[in-house]
């Protein structure tokens, strides 16, 4: 395991010297101590198969193995797998992918619901024998219907009363596959007046005759979530097992079952607050939507929080566990802001990206006293921030392009970048100063006739004259063609969930989430930059090479921007009411 998910353990505190950081930790403390299960601590991260991880799965995985690694325990990963009609294997190849990419190994702690299909079976034959559970004939429908409502109590069904002979024969029958689809269901015999909805005779196994992934053809009834989950970490001797607060009222059925059953290992089940981010949705169904309905470009889109998402947008694993670790384990749901996860990938990036020049938006400049067909290499650091990276040389030649936006034909107050008669620095390289504006017939500006000062190479004047703003530009003979992906947020509200059902997906959608920059000019050291390359553009901030990059053009995301000074003076510069 790696560094950055090392350094959590020195603050988990399973040692005992300090206090542990949350009640989680401190419920695992204390049962260590006591030496409840002999002392030991097995977790399991129990992804269902039917979409990809996101980065509320990162706060859980983060939890589940680092709360293993802490007290010298272990983490299993298993797949859920119960639900053949909404899985599919590739969902399981890609949540892999993603927890390796965290940082995090099962090692051999493998498992998938589906290997305990047959000691299920057998948990749910002993339950009927018990006279705990009963094959009811009511459709679904009809259930849900005689559930009744948490003011009013259940009705019980006529099938409760029948005989334990009866019953043992239907579920055979139903295993076998002899009986349709939602005919009969297996029903634990609780009570269908519990204050507690999930109590009122749950379904255990319902007939689905299709195949499964994994036992193709061998089974034709599945086990509930409910059923499932509990004798799962039970017969995985997990000790304690941590679910998100939704499932509250499904620990008192958690616990029913493994007591019902007398198991050896009785879990302990015990939630915690899920992770929910400001101007995203955190739900594979809306997920599917979003898809579906072309609104992005796929899972992995760089706008959507799926590890995917980000992965291609640039972030790290190491920000990520970072994150994670900062807002920590509550019992109480709130909403984290995107700027603090931002943060911790600028904060990591800032330390490991190569400081590289692109013009996103490209105005010529010609150097009219720099020799024709001359090129001179200049040395450019890598990255302040990192002696080990190294330095790179770049071309200096006549024509250059600068930013447009870095030239101002009118420089408002405290603009501090090029303009007619001013002078400025360009990084790495010598001192520019704007002579003459070149214009096309419709008024606009095309070119910049500008002249240089040989003798400022060291990036000051010897004559002791400052300038006040430093550019960055590429030489245009030598650039590299790019096209950059600036994105925002999908949405423009804080909390788009909350508001799905008043105003509708597609009235909440953020419809300037996503602008692309064709045209860019790179420095001719990206030509080689491969996808999933981090690089920090100066003075615009972390950028990421996209898998559609080609022969002839690379492609970046920007996983994240620096904050820009410039652009904030611009906005109180602004006149608030017109
Ligand atoms: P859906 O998006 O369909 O509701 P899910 O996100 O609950 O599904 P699972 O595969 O069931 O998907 O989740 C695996 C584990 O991740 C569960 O233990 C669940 O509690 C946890 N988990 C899911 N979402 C979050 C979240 N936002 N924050 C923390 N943990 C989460
Ligand atoms: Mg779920």
């Amino acid at each position: 395991m790696n560094e950055a998910h090392d350094s959590s353990s020195t603050h988990a505190d399973a040692s005992g010297d300090g206090e542990p950081r949350d009640f989680i930790r401190e419920i695992v403390t204390r049962d260590v101590k006591s030496g409840k299960h002999g002392g030991a601590v097995v977790t399991r991260f129990p992804p269902e198969p039917n979409g990809y991880l996101h980065i509320g799965h990162a706060k859980s995985i983060c939890l589940n193995f680092g709360v293993a690694a802490e007290f010298g325990g272990r983490c299993h990963l298993r797949f859920d797998d119960t639900n053949p009609l909404k899985e599919d294997p590739h969902f399981v190849e890609s949540i892999q992918s993603d927890v390796r990419w965290l940082g995090f190994d099962w090692n051999d702690h493998l498992y998938h619901a589906s290997d305990y299909f047959q000691q299920l079976y057998d948990f749910a034959v002993q339950l009927v024998k018990l006279g705990l559970a009963y094959v009811d004939s009511s459709s679904e429908d009809e259930i849900r219907r005689d559930r009744g409502t948490v003011k009013q109590a259940g009705v019980e069904s006529p099938d409760r009363k029948r005989s334990v002979r009866e019953n043992l024969e239907l579920l055979d029958r139903m295993r076998r596959g002899e009986l349709e689809d939602g005919s009969y269901v297996l029903r634990a015999k609780i009570d269908t007046a519990s204050p507690n909805m999930k109590m009122r005779d749950p379904l255990i196994y319902r007939i689905r005759r299709v195949p499964h992934h994994r036992t193709g053809d061998a089974w034709h009834i599945y086990p509930m979530y409910d059923f499932a989950h509990c004798l799962s970490d039970s017969i995985e001797g997990i000790t304690h097992s941590l679910c998100t607060l939704e499932f509250e009222n499904n620990r008192e059925l958690y616990d029913w079952f493994l007591d019902a059953l007398d198991v050896e290992c009785h879990p302990q089940q015990i939630e915690f607050a899920r992770l929910n981010l400001s101007h995203t949705v955190m739900s594979k169904r809306t997920f599917v939507r979003l898809v579906e309905e072309k609104h992005v470009r796929g899972w992995d889109d760089p706008r959507l929080p799926t590890l995917s998402g980000m992965r291609r947008l640039g972030y790290t694993p190491e920000a990520i566990r970072a994150f994670c670790d900062r807002i920590g384990i509550a019992k109480r749901d709130n909403l984290v802001d995107r700027s603090l996860l931002e943060y911790y990938i600028r904060e990591d990036l800032n330390k490991t990206a190569p400081r590289v020049m692109t013009v996103l938006r490209p105005l010529r400049v010609v150097i009219t006293n720099y020799p024709e067909n001359q090129v001179e290499q200049l040395d450019a650091v890598n990255n302040p921030e990192d002696e080990a990276a190294g330095a790179r040389s770049i071309p200096f030649s006549r024509e250059i392009f600068i930013e447009r936006e870095d030239f101002r034909e009118d420089p408002p107050k405290k603009f501090f970048r090029l303009a007619p008669g001013r002078e400025v620095r360009l990084k790495h390289a010598y001192f520019l100063k704007c002579e003459d504006v070149v214009k096309d017939a419709s008024g606009e500006i095309v070119e910049l006739r500008c002249t240089y000062d040989p003798a400022t190479k060291s990036g000051s004047a010897t004559d002791g004259r400052k300038v006040k703003g430093t550019l960055h530009w590429v030489s245009a003979a030598h650039a590299v063609e790019a096209e950059v992906r600036l994105y925002d947020t999908l949405f423009n509200e804080p909390n788009p969930a909350e508001l799905m059902d008043e105003r509708g997906l597609e009235n909440l959608l953020n419809p300037a989430s996503l602008e692309v920059l064709r045209g860019c000019r790179a420095e001719p050291s990206l030509a080689h930059a491969r996808p999933g390359q981090r690089f920090q553009f100066l003075r615009h901030g972390y950028f990421c090479v996209d898998p559609d990059t080609t022969d002839d053009v690379v492609v970046f995301n920007r996983t994240v921007g620096l904050r820009d000074s410039w652009a904030k003076i611009e906005k109180k510069l602004q006149p608030s009411s017109t």
